[in-house]
């Protein structure tokens, strides 16, 4: 550690990024720390042991983005499939599907509509707000989409999200819910999408494959930081209120609990993901992992399928979605305003800024702050480029 360049807490895309830049471009030394006993973050990937199929431990993974520059940085260390996400929703035994589209409208009303016509039913049902300020979370979506969808397709399943009932939550959670008047049911819209060809763990071997790249594994970087010398740059990807020792209160997250099982069938839901948005029905969604790989050879006579459950976070649980109420955004400042008199220390990632980041945005965010970090401080400290 003493000989490092650069020390990063955390091995997930943004850690990872930032280190194959300084690695490559600038021929620094750099020490992973990661506290799991794996590479990949939240994106870690595995082998399913009796199926061989890839399973992501900490919820699906879908590669999309907008973003032209992290799609040819990306494509550097993996090539990806054609997958385009498609999930559905199951309302009172019905299967829809998600995000609400034109499909979805005909569907649920029972007739065949034009984009016109379902635009002008929506719009007449969603004006019993007309002229009124949203209260709460389900007189925004009532606005949106109308009290028939509302009830339908988010009601209960925001109620699952939350553990709180939509009208106890702020209407400023959503600006907008997608609804498309037309048939096309992609759930991302960006111009790149897919999976990763060898899966996603095999992106990060790749990505940290290089001679001055040293992870440590199962190493909590609080049981190593008086022992690296103050002097080494730090890149700190872990929880912002972890780093202060919680000195300001706790920042609110939801988290999610996984329960996977082997099913006797090469096809249990003739999808990847379902979700479930009856309020009876305890899990979230359940994702069958075949589907996001229908060019492998995988088993036809058993599937693996992962039932979510939603609930917000305690101290021992793996934070994966801020809360960011009115009270976390303040809680927030205090700790960004910490972070930026911490000398030497640079912030980033979603648990690093308290932000949910889809993984284009997490590595976008890591090359520009890696640009900014190349011709800042290393430029007049340990390593000139
Ligand atoms: P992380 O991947 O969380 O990496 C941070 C790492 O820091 C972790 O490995 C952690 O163990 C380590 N760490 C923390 N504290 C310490 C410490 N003290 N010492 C050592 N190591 C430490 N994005 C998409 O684009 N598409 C999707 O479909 C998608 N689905 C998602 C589904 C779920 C359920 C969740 C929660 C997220 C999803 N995401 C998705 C978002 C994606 O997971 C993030 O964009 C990505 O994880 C961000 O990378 P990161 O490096 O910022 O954080």
């Amino acid at each position: 550690l003493d000989k490092a360049d650069l020390v990063i807490v955390g091995a997930g895309f943004y850690g990872a990024t930032i280190a194959e830049r300084a690695a490559n471009e600038h021929g620094l030394k750099v020490v992973i720390v990661e506290r799991r006993g794996h590479i990949g973050g939240n994106a870690y990937s595995e082998t399913d042991p009796d199926t061989g199929i890839e399973v992501h431990r900490y919820g699906p993974h879908i590669f999309h983005t907008p973003n032209d520059a992290v799609w040819s940085y990306l494509n550097r260390f993996t090539s990806f499939t054609d997958y385009t996400h498609r999930p559905f929703s199951v309302f009172r035994g019905q299967a829809y599907s998600l995000p609400i589209n034109l499909a979805t409208i005909c569907q649920f009303f029972r007739r065949q509509l034009s984009p016109d016509e379902a635009r002008a039913l929506i719009a007449g049902q969603a004006a019993e707000m007309a002229g009124r300020e949203p209260d709460n979370l389900e007189e925004k979506a009532i606005s949106l989409i109308g009290r028939p969808l509302y009830e339908a397709f988010i009601r209960g399943y925001t109620k699952k999200q939350w553990q709180t009932d939509p009208r106890d939550l702020p209407a400023s959670i959503i600006s907008r819910l997608p609804v498309r008047y037309t048939f096309d049911n992609r759930y991302f819209s960006d111009p790149h999408q897919g999976m990763p060809l060898s899966g996603y763990t095999a992106i990060f071997d790749r990505m940290l494959d290089h001679e001055n790249i040293h992870v440590l594994l199962d190493c909590d970087w609080f049981e190593l930081r008086d022992s690296i010398p103050r002097a080494v740059p730090t890149v700190y990807t872990g929880p912002i209120d972890a780093y202060f020792g919680f000195s300001e209160g706790r920042l609110g997250w939801r988290t999610c609990d996984f329960s996977r099982s082997v099913v006797a069938t090469g096809d249990y839901q003739g999808t990847a993901m379902m979700n479930y948005a009856d309020e009876e029905t305890a899990h979230t969604r359940i994702v069958e992992y075949r589907h996001f790989h229908p060019e492998r050879d995988y088993p036809v006579d058993r599937s693996v399928i992962v039932h979510e459950y939603a609930r917000s976070a305690g101290a021992g649980d793996e934070p994966y979605y801020p809360i960011d109420t009115l009270a976390d955004k303040a809680l927030y400042l205090r700790y960004r305003a910490l972070a930026d008199r911490e000398p030497n220390v640079h912030f980033g990632g979603r648990l690093g800024t308290y932000r949910y980041l889809d993984m284009h945005q997490a590595i976008g965010a890591a090359l520009k702050e890696w640009e900014r970090l190349r011709t800042s401080e290393f430029a007049h400290g340990r390593k000139a480029p």
